[in-house]
This record gives C-alpha cells, structure tokens and sequence, in this order.
C-alpha cells in the first residue's frame, strides 16, 4: 500500500469525527490487511498481511472512536494497557523475538491502535526504529493464507498462558 504522507484539514477533521474510520468496531476478521488472532477485554489483535516485519500485529481498541490513550478514563486505559501487555507478552513469546516495538500513532487514522512489531537480530531495520525510511523501502513480504493462520493460532495459544 503506498503511504501519503499529507493530511489535510478537512481529512483530519473527518479521522476525528469517526464517520467512515476504518477502525470502527464491528471490523472484519479477514481482509486484505489483517486476519484476527483474539478479542481481547478492551481491543482485538490482527496478524497483519504485510509481514515486512516478521509477525506485525495491530492492536486495535473496540469501544467507541478514542483518538489516542489519553482519550480514555483511567480504568479504561489500564485496561488497555493490560491488553497491550499480554499481547506483548505473547507476541515475543511465540516468535521468540529479542524484543517488540511498539508504536501509537494515529496520524492517518485517529482510531487508538498500536502497532506491535517484533524485533529480530538482523531484521532490516535491527538496531534502529522500524520507520527510519520510507517502509516502502523494505521488500514487501506476505505469506500463505495457511502459513499466517499457524502465526495467528501460535500467538493465540500463548496468549490463553497470559
Ligand atoms: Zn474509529
């Protein structure tokens, strides 16, 4: 998917108003961007189809069209937290990644969601943020239907341990 990076006015005003935000519950649970792995308290977890980063997820927040974590009360922030904890937990878990970035941005879709991007020794961008350059940089890498759905239920097994 090539990225623009402008935002208008009028597009910002229509990402915070909600109308049409691709985030919106209820979402599909397989489409060209993501196949869901589990829905959690406050959110739900998508494998991404883009595997440019070996086993990218997106966590995604279900309840109403919160901009960002500050949006949310107290107690349904740490309910998030916890969810972006556990998910965290078993994302490195199950790939057996060094680490995890993890990433809320919101400045295309201002839907509270975090990227979660399991790091590797000698993945392309070992050593340094994922988005120093232009992600279009990195070879696209998608796998099978049937190889993403073993990614998916290996990070729900180990999030049923969390
Ligand atoms: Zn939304």
């Amino acid at each position: 998917m090539a990225h623009s990076y402008r935002m208008t006015l009028d597009g910002w005003a229509q990402a915070l108003s909600g109308d049409d935000c691709p985030f919106c519950a209820p979402r599909a649970d397989d489409n060209d961007f993501w196949l869901k792995v589990e829905t959690l308290p406050s959110s739900t977890l998508y494998l991404s189809r883009d595997q440019r980063f070996h086993g990218r997820c997106l966590l995604i927040h279900d309840r109403g069209h919160p901009i960002g974590i500050e949006s949310l009360s107290p107690r349904d922030a740490a309910s998030a937290f916890e969810d972006l904890h556990r998910c965290s937990k078993a994302l490195r878990h199950a790939l057996r990644s060094e680490l995890v970035n993890v990433a809320s941005l919101g400045n295309q879709i201002a839907h509270l969601h975090w990227h979660l991007i399991p790091r590797f020794v000698g993945d392309s961008r070992w050593g340094a943020p994922p988005w120093t350059t232009s992600p279009d940089e990195i070879p696209q890498r998608r796998l099978a239907d049937a190889d993403l759905a073993s990614m998916a239920a290996l990070i729900r097994s180990e999030l049923a341990k969390t």
